[in-house]
C-alpha cells in the first residue's frame, strides 16, 4: 500500500460520522464497523462485525501457527460528538490536510492511531505474505461511552482471544517524534450526591434562618474533601496507594512535562497536592474532583428562594494499589460523617476501573522500547498517564495479559475537542512502528 492508498483509505474510514453516543448515529456506526471489516478482509485477514449487545465488535486474524506469539491489538472505531460545531475550520467528517495535520474527528482518537498499526499489517502481508506473529485485531465501537459490552465479550471468546500481548496506541506522546510508552495509567470511580431540604423552593425571607440550605450543607461537605495544601482529607483514602519509585522520580524530572503542563492548559498557574510535583501529582496520585455542581436559582437576576435540593457529581481518579470499590465506601462513609443537619443525603455510584501499572523493564516492555527507539531515534520516555482505559484493566482480568501502551497521539491534538488533528508524520510512524514492534515481539 502507498502511502497516498493508505491516507485515501484512511479518509474514507474518517468520513463515517460513528458517534457511539448519539442514537441517531448507530447506523453510521455500524456502517462504519462493515466497511472496517471489508478493509480487513481485502489486506488478507479474515474479518468479520460480530454482536456484543450494543454497538457491534470488528475482529480480524490471520492464520495462526502453533510456534509463534500471538498479538492482539485493540482500537476503537467510534468518536466523541463534533459539538460546537461552530469551532470547526473544516466539517468533522470531511477530513482534510491542513499544516501537514489530517483534520477530521477521530483523526487521533482512535481512527488515525489504530488505522496506522492496519496500514503496517498491510503492507507487511503484502511485501512477505505473512506475519511475524498470530495476529488477533479486535476493534469496538463502545469506547467513548465506558466499553459497556466488551468485557462479556472478552469471557464469552476467552478462547478465540488468547494472546500473549496486547497493543494500544490510544495514549499519547509526550512531544512530537519522542517516543513514549506509557506503563500506568489511573483508575476511575464515579460518584453523584443529591443534598435535599425543604420539600420545594422556599422563600427566602419567611424560612431563611431556620431551615437548612442544601446548597451551603453541600459546599460545607466538598469543602472537607481537601485540606489547604490540597491532600485528601477522606480517612482511609490514600492507605493503599503505592509509593512512587525512585527510578520513576528521576526519569520523570528530567521530561520538561511541567512546563508542557501548564501551557497546555491556559491555566493561570499550577496547582496541587504539595510535596509532589505536578507531573507526579497527575500520573501517581489519586484525586477526588468535583466535575459538576448544581441547585437553586440560576436564571438572570435574583430570586430569593431557599432551594430544595442541591447536587455535586464527583470522579476520583485513582492509582495502584486502590480498589475502586474500597475508595466508594470510604468517600460515602466520609461524606454520611460530615453531612449537616437539618438535609438528607443521598449517594448514588457511577461507573468505576482499577488503576492499571506494567513495570516497562520486564515482560514486552524492553520489546516495546527497542520498537519505538528503532522507529523514532532518541530515548524512550516512559511515562505514565493521568487518564483511565478500564479495557486495559479487563484484559488483565479477563484474558490474563498485559497491554503495551504505544501512544502516537501528540498533547495538542484536540481529541475530544473541536478541530482533532493527527499529524501525518505520525500516522507514516505508526505504520513503521508496527511491523517493528511485531518483529520485536516475536524475537523477544
Ligand atoms: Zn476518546
Amino acid at each position: 500500500m502507498t502511502s497516498r492508498e493508505s491516507l485515501d483509505r484512511l479518509f474514507e474510514y474518517l468520513r463515517f460520522p460513528s458517534i457511539s453516543t448519539q442514537p441517531e448515529h448507530s447506523a453510521d456506526v455500524r456502517a462504519c464497523a462493515a466497511w472496517l471489516s471489508d478493509f480487513l478482509n481485502g489486506i488478507g485477514l479474515a474479518a468479520g462485525v460480530h454482536e456484543s449487545g450494543g454497538h457491534p465488535i470488528v475482529l480480524a486474524r490471520n492464520s495462526h501457527r502453533a510456534d509463534r506469539r500471538t498479538v492482539l491489538l485493540y482500537g476503537h472505531y467510534d468518536v466523541q460528538p463534533v459539538d460546537p460545531m461552530e469551532l470547526w475550520t473544516s466539517a468533522p467528517f470531511d477530513p482534510v490536510i491542513r499544516d501537514g495535520l489530517i483534520a477530521a474527528r477521530g483523526a487521533t482518537d482512535n481512527k488515525g492511531q489504530t488505522f496506522a498499526h492496519l496500514c503496517g499489517i498491510a503492507s507487511a502481508l503484502e511485501d512477505g505474505g505473512e506475519l511475524p506473529v498470530n495476529l488477533v485485531v479486535l476493534i469496538e465501537g463502545e469506547e467513548e461511552i465506558g466499553s459497556p459490552s466488551l468485557p462479556a465479550f472478552l469471557e464469552s471468546n476467552r478462547e478465540q482471544l488468547a494472546c500473549d500481548v496486547v497493543v494500544i496506541s490510544d495514549t499519547g506522546m509526550l512531544g512530537p517524534g519522542v517516543p513514549t510508552l506509557t506503563y500506568g495509567l489511573r483508575g476511575i470511580a464515579a460518584l453523584e450526591i443529591e443534598v435535599r431540604g425543604p420539600a420545594i423552593d422556599l422563600h427566602s425571607g419567611i424560612f431563611g434562618g431556620a431551615i437548612a440550605n442544601p446548597i451551603t450543607a453541600l459546599a460545607r461537605m466538598l469543602a472537607t474533601l481537601h485540606d489547604d495544601h490540597g491532600a485528601i482529607l477522606v480517612p482511609g483514602f490514600c492507605d493503599a496507594v503505592r509509593p512512587i519509585q525512585a527510578w520513576e522520580r528521576e526519569a520523570w524530572a528530567g521530561l520538561g512535562h511541567d512546563a508542557e503542563l501548564l501551557r497546555v492548559s491556559g491555566a493561570p498557574a499550577l496547582a496541587g497536592e504539595t510535596g509532589f510535583t505536578p507531573t507526579e501529582r497527575i500520573w501517581a496520585r489519586p484525586t477526588i474532583e468535583i466535575n459538576g455542581i448544581g441547585g437553586g436559582y440560576q436564571g438572570e437576576g435574583t430570586k430569593t428562594v431557599l432551594p430544595a435540593c442541591a447536587f455535586a457529581k464527583l470522579t476520583c481518579r485513582l492509582v495502584p494499589d486502590q480498589n475502586p470499590d474500597t475508595a466508594l465506601d470510604l468517600l460515602e462513609a466520609h461524606l454520611r460523617r460530615v453531612s449537616p443537619e437539618g438535609v438528607t443525603i443521598t449517594l448514588t455510584r457511577g461507573h468505576s476501573g482499577a488503576a492499571y501499572l506494567a513495570d516497562p523493564h520486564s515482560g514486552f516492555g524492553p520489546a516495546a522500547q527497542r520498537a519505538l527507539q528503532r522507529t523514532f531515534g532518541g530515548t524512550v520516555a516512559l511515562i505514565r498517564e493521568g487518564g483511565s482505559i478500564p479495557i486495559v484493566q479487563s484484559f488483565l482480568e479477563i484474558l490474563g495479559v498485559p497491554t503495551l501502551l504505544l501512544g502516537l497521539a501528540l498533547p495538542d491534538c484536540n481529541a475530544h475537542s473541536p478541530n482533532e488533528t493527527f499529524p501525518v508524520e505520525n500516522f507514516g510512524a505508526g505504520q513503521r512502528l508496527n511491523r517493528v514492534l511485531l518483529g520485536e515481539i516475536a524475537n523477544a
